[in-house]
Order: C-alpha cells, then structure tokens, then sequence
C-alpha cells in the first residue's frame, strides 16, 4: 500500500479549536470509491462550538491590530506549509472527495495561489473631502467573526478561500467543511496550529447541525457559505432574523451557447474539462450546451469521441481519468435525471448507466433530442451528464436561460469577439466567459445572483465583503 495511504489511515483526525486538537464525539468519513466508511472524523459538540467561536472572538482584535503586510505574510506562510504537504493533501482529498489525485493536486495548488493572490488585497481608508471646514474619511473596518460552511464539491480551496478572504481583513474564523469531505480541510487547520495565533483559524466538524448551530450564534458576526440553494435561503432566513450579512456561493445550471462560427473543438474540450472529466461537481461546470441545429450532430459526435476514452477508477490508481460520484444521494439524483430525460425522448449518445459494483461510478454521459421542461435542462444536474440542445433562435436561448431561476456563469463560442461579449452581456449571470468556460481567477470579482447566491466573492470586493464601512466627517475647529 502506498505509505501516503497508510499515514493517512493511521491519522487521527482533530478539531482546531483556540490552536489545539480537540476531538470527542465522531462520525464515519465513507471512501465513495468503495462506498465504505475508511475513516473517523471528529464532530463538535455543542460546548466546543462554543469554544471555537469564543476562541474567535477573543482572537479578533490583536489579529486585527497586526498589519496588512503581517496578515499577508501568515497566511503566505500557511500556503508554503500546504504546499510543502501537497501530495499528502492531494491523497487524504481523493480519498474522501473521489476525483482523481491530479486533480485533487490542481485544486490545491489553486487553494494555494488563491490564499497568496486574495492576501495581496488592500482595503486602505481614503479622504472622501478635505476642505476648508471639513475632513471626511472612509475606513473599512473587519466585522469580526466569521462563521463559514464549505460543501464537499472543492472541499480545501472553497473552505480555504473563505479563510483568507476573512483573515487578510482582519477578521478570525470558524470554519465547518462538510461533513462529507472534513479530512483535508481538518489537517489544514492541524497544520495552521504552527503558523497562526490560537483562535484565529479554526476548524471543527459536524453536519448540518453544527452548520445550523455555527450560523445562529450570537457571536458570529457574518456568515459566508457555499452549498446548494436550499439550504443558503434556509441560512439567509435565519441571518436575517440578526441582521447577519451573509455571502452565499449556490448552485448553477450554466450553460455554454455555441454560435455559427465558434470553435466546435475548443468548445468540446472545454466541456471535457470543465463538465465531464472532473465529474460535473463543480458550481460553474458547463451543465447545457446549446448548439445551432445545423451543428448538432457535429458537436454530439465530437462529445462522444471525447467522453469515450475516459477510464473511470478508483482516483488513487494511476490511469484513472475520472472517480466516483462524491456520495450516495448525488450518485441517485443523476441516475434519475438520466432516467427521466430517456423518458421525455432525450437520446443518450454514450453512458447513460451506471457502473455496476462498489462505489458510486457514473460514466461520461451525453444526451440529445431535450429540451426545457426536463431536470436535466432546467436544474442542476452536478454529474458528468451533459445535454445537447439544437437551437435555430439565439434570442429564443437567451430567454430561455434567462428565465431560468440560476445566474453563476455561462460561456459563448464565437469567432467573433465583440459578438461574443455582446451576447454574454445579455445573460443573467455574475461572470460571463466567451470561449472559454471555468476560468476561474480570485484576481476577478466573482458575483452572485439570482438562485446562484447573494453578494461577490474574491478580489477587494470579497474581503470588503467581510469588513464594515465607517465614515467620519470631521468639523475643522475655527480658528479663535
Ligand atoms: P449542502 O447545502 O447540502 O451543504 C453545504 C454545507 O452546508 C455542508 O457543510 C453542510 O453540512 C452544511 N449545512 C447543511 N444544512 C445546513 C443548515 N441548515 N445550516 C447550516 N449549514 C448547513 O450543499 P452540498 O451538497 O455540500 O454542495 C453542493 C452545492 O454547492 C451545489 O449546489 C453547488 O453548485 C454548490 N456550490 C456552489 C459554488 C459557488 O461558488 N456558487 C461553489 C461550489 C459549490
């Protein structure tokens, strides 16, 4: 067995609750290569939430007396130490989480450029008005504590972009990873003992509980989120009831529209990254393709010669291309959509059945012949299935998305560079992409609207995000 593998079993996993290990009560973590439990991961009690939330707020001010520079410079030297545990990371994710381990070495690597790259933001106080009478001035100020909820999808770069954005700030935090992927996210935080003041980053486990419990605490003074729709309008309405702001990254039904003249090679290899080969489990993963009708069957034959190579496997063997579904509920809700869209006339091109055995295997699947009115078009499917819809009105497309209930992102394929802005500037969405598709960058504002979220995410708008607004207007004295 490789002796990553072997440490890793021998591990036992801890809290980070005021800089110590902190573990109680547990629960099993399942391997959805073998859908079976490979693991224990603590679960916070009650009394340690309300530790690591004290722990927090007792941190807050001397973290936030620190310098910018010196915040920076901890959380560059937290990314050194990720970095420097890549491979061990990158094999405890795809134990848990399923995708293959060079992905799961992307995802970290991108964790770790995202800390480095979020770090580097400034929120400096600007004089608004200095007149003759008057001195005016904005300051942004940290909230304080913040209270964040990660989903298993991107468990270490989501939970990690959570905690730089509030860190670099000057804000502390208590971070929960979902309770189906809290390995990596808890040894992070192992590993943040050594570097970090004690309180300034915790991490605790547990489900959606802890996530209900960490979200109506008193003490927490902004919650951020990542997860499905229904349970951030579940935690905008019990903020609410405090005043609480909250950021919140949902879900997505993006779509990638394909005009006359775009590339249909780059739009299919894109589709293989950012759709099919990493499972579909990403919030902003192309989950519908609209094509002109005189080029769908191009397009599906092109998809299909893509999607075929790819090995599925186990995410630790070497020559896998793609893992398991993360977990047993997701691996059911794609077997129905599949099922219900082969009902409604949809046309599965290639996969469309899922892998007989352990763990929760789901091929490359392609479908034609849908059109709105079936889940697979209109919701989020968050699986490596991807519909093909012909279309011979763009406008027609455009409502059709538009309608829709999610706006995260969406692509257009076009020669023409000018036409493709134009056309994803018709969109409903935070972030509009034209040949290209997931080009993710925390350098960029990542808005949220619609279904898909409330608030923006990454760059100065993200950790401004965090951080309360002051004004002060300053009467002159006059002279006597
Ligand atoms: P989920 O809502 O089931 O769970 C997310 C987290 O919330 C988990 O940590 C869970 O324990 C916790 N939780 C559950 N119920 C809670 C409650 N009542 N109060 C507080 N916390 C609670 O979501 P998921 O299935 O883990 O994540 C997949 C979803 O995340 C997909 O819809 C995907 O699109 C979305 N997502 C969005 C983005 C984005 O940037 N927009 C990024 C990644 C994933």
């Amino acid at each position: 067995m490789n002796a990553l593998v072997q440490q890793i079993l021998d591990t036992g996993f801890t809290q980070t609750i005021d800089g110590r290990p902190v573990a109680t009560q547990f629960e099993d973590v399942i391997n959805p290569a073998t859908g079976a439990p490979f693991h224990r991961s603590p679960v916070a009690t009650a009394e340690e939430l309300d530790a690591a939330v004290a722990a927090a707020r007792r941190a807050q001010p001397a973290w936030a007396a620190l310098s910018w520079d010196e915040r920076e410079a901890l959380i560059n030297r937290l990314a050194d130490a990720m970095e420097a545990n890549a491979e061990y990371l990158s094999t405890l994710n795809t134990m848990e989480q399923g995708m293959i381990v060079a992905e799961s070495a992307m995802l970290l690597a991108g964790a770790v450029v995202s800390l480095r790259i979020i770090a580097k933001v400034r929120a400096p106080a600007r004089v608004l008005a200095d007149t003759a009478t008057n001195r005016v001035t904005e300051t942004w100020c940290p909230l304080g504590v913040v209270g964040a909820i990660a989903p298993w999808n991107a468990p270490v770069i989501l939970g990690m972009q959570k905690v730089v954005t509030a860190l670099i700030g000057g804000n502390t935090i208590v971070l929960k990873p979902s309770e189906l992927t809290p390995l990596g996210t808890l040894e992070i935080g192992r590993i943040a003992r050594e570097i970090l003041p004690p309180g300034v980053f915790n991490v605790i486990g547990g489900g959606r509980e802890v996530g209900a419990a960490l979200v109506a605490h008193r003490v927490v003074d902004k919650v951020s989120f990542t997860g499905s729709t229904a349970t951030g309008i579940h935690i905008a309405r019990q903020s609410s009831e405090f005043l609480r702001p909250v950021t919140l990254e949902l879900g997505g039904n993006d779509a990638a529209i394909l005009l006359p003249d775009g590339s249909i090679d780059a739009m299919v290899s894109e589709t293989l990254r950012v759709g099919l080969a990493n499972r579909g489990q990403f919030c902003a993963a192309i989950k519908r393709i609209y094509v002109p009708s005189a080029l769908h069957d191009e397009v599906c034959e092109k998809l299909v010669a893509a999607a075929a190579p790819i090995r599925l496997g186990d995410g630790l063997e070497p020559g896998t291309d793609m893992g398991p579904i993360q977990n047993k509920a997701q691996f059911d809700k794609i077997c129905g959509f599949v099922e219900e869209a082969r009902a409604a006339g949809g046309k599965i091109l290639i996969g469309g059945e899922p892998l007989a055995g352990e763990g929760y295997f789901y091929p490359p699947t392609v479908v034609a012949g849908l059109r709105d009115g079936v889940r697979l078009v209109d919701e989020e499917q968050f699986g490596p299935v991807v519909p093909v819809i012909a279309y011979d009105d763009l406008d027609a497309v455009i409502d059709a998305i538009n309608a829709g209930p999610y706006g995260l992102t969406g692509s257009v394929w076009t020669a023409d560079l000018e036409k493709g802005a134009q056309v994803a500037a018709r969109l409903t969405i935070g972030t509009g992409w034209v040949n290209q598709h997931g080009a993710f960058d925390p350098l960029y504002p990542f808005p949220l609207i619609k279904d898909s979220g409330m608030g923006t995410d990454w760059a100065d708008h993200g950790v401004k995000g965090t951080m309360r607004l002051q004004v002060v207007n300053a009467r002159k004295p006059v002279a006597a």
